[in-house]
């Protein structure tokens, strides 16, 4: 059984080519949200085994959700997606409890690695 993966983006292209990237890789994307707000909720009612979170988003953005996640299950697995120029946020993510960050544009080998990893 592959994986169950909530993937948060507020882009629609952004979570369709994750979601591409984890269904070849035998992983399955059980929930899609399109903000914070969204991804604490979904992540409640799934509970998947890992969530790739976007930072920048209308609403609540990747950091709030992250930390409110977090908050409300501490053996939650998150990993960050981030834009370059981002670097002071994914510490500030890092800090608060996220496994590991990919960077955009996504190369799936790393997506992969870094999927594998945390859930490892
Ligand atoms: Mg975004």
């Amino acid at each position: 059984m592959g994986k169950r993966i909530l993937v948060v983006d507020d882009a629609a292209f952004m979570r369709m080519m994750i979601k591409d990237i984890l269904t070849k890789n035998d992983y399955e994307v059980v929930g899609e949200a399109a903000d914070g707000a969204q991804a604490v909720e979904k992540y409640s009612e799934l509970k998947p085994d890992l969530v790739t979170m976007d930072i920048t988003m209308p609403e609540m953005d990747g950091i709030a959700a992250l930390k409110a996640i977090k908050g409300n299950d501490p053996s939650a697995t998150i990993i960050m997606c981030s834009a370059m120029g981002q670097q002071a946020m994914v510490i500030d993510a890092i800090q608060a409890g996220a496994k590991d960050f990919i960077v955009k544009p996504f190369q799936a080998d790393r997506v992969i690695e870094a999927i594998d990893k945390a859930l490892s």
